[in-house]
């Protein structure tokens, strides 16, 4: 007996392998096996399973390391769907989204403090122990792993103050699903569906029982009940007994969904998968979705990956998220993959947004999905007016030579909502202290080694950082070019927000998130906590605040430069905006209290922010249709970019000017289908970027599959010692 084994390797092939007897029967597709490959083994995962082979002279499989196969044959099927489309081999792909072999050592621990700790016995302590009881007295619950990351290797002490009775240790992973965040948030129960939910569901339930694929859209203005729907979607999944996959941007930015899911199905059905789940989780989780033990699967984008039986609905929240397309590695769209597996399984796909991506919305309109909207928040409450305020004028006014940060409309507006007791929330879609630096003696701008791009001043932790490569710099600042330290800083982050709002309303209880102050595990559930308690009047953050809250004290938004995003090199930057702003603007006025909206821009006349102030998507819609068709951009056209780079730029200039001549020479040699452009090569707006220079190649055509033959035939034997090109079909992002 043979079996055909993906590696994961960059050629896109599966290998013959034999059977030695004595394994035969544990032989199945969709279990990895150690095979010999190169001087050392390799891991690869078995795709085929044959009677005869080809090969002459086939290698023997050394072992086979799972007890469980961890897909089938359909699973298997949307993978190679996906390498194929994506370009990229299949060994790779499923070696990157099936879950790690089982770890031998747990690495779920978590250790807290003892109640009642701080008795006389912490006299005895030496002083290692005596720290460590600090830390977990000031910070609740920490992982045991984590703790040695920091402190270096503290296991033995640990055990010691456990000993004596100080700290408990705990497993939290192996017997609990979901992650501890769960006790966020109160109960809810399950309100009755009105009218606009009513009838959405009808569409959906009526798709359900016919067990076809449908992809729906549901368009529902922030606060319309969408969750609602999908919760209540998903109990008629059940009742059927069938298997859910529900996917959100970020799971941590959501523990009031995870406390709403385990309300209504119970905590021992639902899988929890993201980045943040040990690997020995979410391998027993695949395996109990695997075997049917448990129906459904909540997660990030990876979770679409996941073997969920009887798959009868896939909904995507948010879909208009740029989280869904991951850009390293496998480079896929999660809410583009849901509509091919839900066509594979004959499940209903349901995607859900405020401000669907414009793509979405013309599949909408041109019939390909159905299309369901709920106008109206819960309980009529009104979307809160949205002002703009335009900082041209503002300055003018002011006289000031520095950048204003609040309009006297907005500082105004703030100190008002202080004195009702109500909250703020700030958005600022950049982090740090100041954001660029410029030598004052020579103008020469300073920038990364590594990268072309400025350092952000992190001020707490005193250093310079690249938010690209992660260089930093700490101490002071030195001219690259003429070595003088007489250095201007400039440009505003979160953190000189933070700081400036304080100086301003020093009366004031501030808090800050963004991926700066939120990287402690559990960070966000406590701050999210601490604001639905009314224990922080003003949330000063990034994009990250935009998302999924639902607070009902926050009656004033305030955004602080709309335009960091306009100005982006990017055909979709205004579609970003519009999204941003509206996505923000519907943080305030959830609850009783209406709420308002401030936007500070210097464009004010700019379509995107008009329409979001408007709260008018289908004239965002109309204005950006129209430009895209112009230029010939989704969803008129399909996009495979070609990402070049090198460290030489000499080299690399070269490589990606002969892959160009490669591209329009083959596309001169084919009988061309429909409409194709060939763009660049041209510099990547990044030029610079970890250590490596970069250059990308457009390749826009109408005919997707055509287009792909094109770029399988350009990179087919192309070959430039030292260039590396990446394929990356249907970008999202252009850096
Ligand atoms: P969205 O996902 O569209 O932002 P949610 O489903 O989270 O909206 O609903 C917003 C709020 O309204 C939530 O607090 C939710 O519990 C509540 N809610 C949703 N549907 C109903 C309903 N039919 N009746 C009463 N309250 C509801
Ligand atoms: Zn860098
Ligand atoms: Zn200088």
């Amino acid at each position: 007996m043979f079996v055909k084994v993906a590696i994961p390797i960059p050629k896109d092939r599966a290998f013959d392998y034999a059977v030695p007897t004595q394994m035969e029967e544990d032989v199945a597709i969709g279990k990895r096996v150690l095979v010999p490959f190169g001087n050392k083994g390799q891991t690869g995962c078995i795709v085929g399973v044959t009677a005869v082979t080809e090969i002459e002279n086939p290698k023997e499989i050394i072992d086979i390391l799972d007890q469980q196969p961890l897909f089938d044959d359909r699973d298997l099927a949307f993978y190679s769907w996906t390498a194929d489309y994506y370009l990229y081999p299949l060994g790779k792909v499923l070696g990157e989204i099936l879950p790690g072999l089982k770890d031998r050592r747990a690495r779920t621990e978590k250790v807290a403090a003892a109640s009642g700790s701080a008795s006389s016995t912490t006299e005895k302590l030496t002083k290692k122990q005596r720290l460590l009881l600090k830390i977990l007295q000031e910070e609740t619950e920490v992982s045991v792993a984590g703790l040695c990351q920091r402190l270096g290797n503290v296991r033995s002490t640990l055990a010691a103050i456990a000993k004596k009775g100080l700290a408990r240790i705990t497993d939290k992973g192996a017997g609990c699903p979901l992650p501890p965040c769960l006790t966020v948030g109160e109960p809810s129960g399950r309100p009755a569906a009105n009218l606009s939910q009513e009838a959405a569901l009808q569409e959906i339930h009526g798709n359900l029982r016919t067990g076809q694929f449908q992809t729906v859209l549901l368009h529902g203005v922030t606060g319309s009940g969408k969750t609602e729907v999908y919760l209540q979607a998903m109990e008629e999944v059940r009742r059927r007994r069938g298997g859910v996959i529900y996917l959100v941007p970020e799971i941590a930015l959501t523990p009031q969904l995870l406390t709403r899911l385990k309300e209504r199905f119970g905590n021992e059905n639902i899988a929890v998968l993201h980045s943040g789940v040990s690997r020995s989780v979410r391998y027993d989780q695949w395996q109990r979705l695997r075997r049917g033990e448990m129906h459904m699967a909540v997660g990030v984008r990876s979770a679409l990956f996941a073997p969920v039986r009887d798959l009868r609905l896939i909904i995507v929240d948010e879909e208009h998220d740029a989280s869904y397309k991951q850009d390293d590695r496998l480079p896929y769209n999660a809410r583009d993959l849901a509509i091919v597996k839900g066509r594979l399984h004959g499940a209903t796909v349901v995607l859900g947004s405020a401000t669907p991506a414009v793509q979405t919305c013309f599949n909408a309109r041109i019939g390909k999905f159905s299309c369901l909207t709920m106008p109206g928040r819960i309980a009529d409450r009104p979307l809160p007016p949205v002002e703009i305020v335009d900082m041209k004028m503002e300055k003018a006014l002011h006289g000031e030579k520095t950048f204003t940060i609040f309009s006297r409309r907005l500082a105004a507006a703030i100190g008002e909502t202080l004195d009702r007791k109500q909250q703020v929330m700030l958005l600022l879609n950049r982090r740090g202290y100041h954001t660029f630096q410029i030598c004052r003696d020579c103008g020469h701008p300073l920038k990364c080694r590594n990268c072309e791009v400025s350092l952000t001043q992190h001020a707490r932790e005193g250093v310079w950082k690249c938010h690209y490569c992660d260089y930093t710099l700490a101490g002071e600042l030195v001219c690259s070019r003429c070595k003088s330290a007489n250095i201007g800083a400039y440009g505003m982050g979160t953190e000189r927000l933070e700081e400036e709002i304080t100086n301003r309303f020093p009366a004031a209880r501030i808090r800050r998130m963004d991926s700066d102050t939120m990287d402690r595990k559990g960070a966000h559930e406590q701050l999210l906590h601490a604001l639905g308690q009314d224990r922080v009047d003003i949330l000063v953050g990034t994009q990250m605040i935009s998302k999924g809250h639902d607070f009902p004290n926050v009656t004033l938004v305030g955004v602080i430069l709309a335009d960091t995003s306009l100005n982006l090199p990017d055909f979709r930057a205004a579609e970003r905006t519009f999204q941003l702003l509206t996505q923000v603007s519907g943080r305030g006025g959830r609850g009783d209290v209406p709420g308002q909206v401030i936007i500070q821009t210097f464009n004010p006349n700019h379509y995107a922010i008009q329409k979001a102030r408007d709260h008018d998507y289908d004239g965002f819609y109309a204005e950006e249709i129209s430009l895209r068709q112009s230029l010939f951009y989704p969803p008129f056209s399909r996009l495979i970019h070609l990402r070049v780079s090198c460290i030489h730029r000499d080299k690399g200039e070269e490589g990606s000017k002969s892959l160009a001549a490669k591209a329009r020479e083959l596309l001169k040699l084919a009988r061309v289908r429909g409409t194709v452009e060939i763009v660049g090569p041209a510099e990547a707006p990044l030029f610079r970027l970890r250590g490596r220079y970069r250059w990308q190649l457009l390749l826009k055509g109408d005919d997707s599959r055509f287009l792909h033959a094109l770029t399988r035939d350009i990179l087919g034997g192309f070959h430039f010692p030292g260039v590396q090109v990446k394929v990356d079909v249907d970008p999202v992002h252009f850096m």
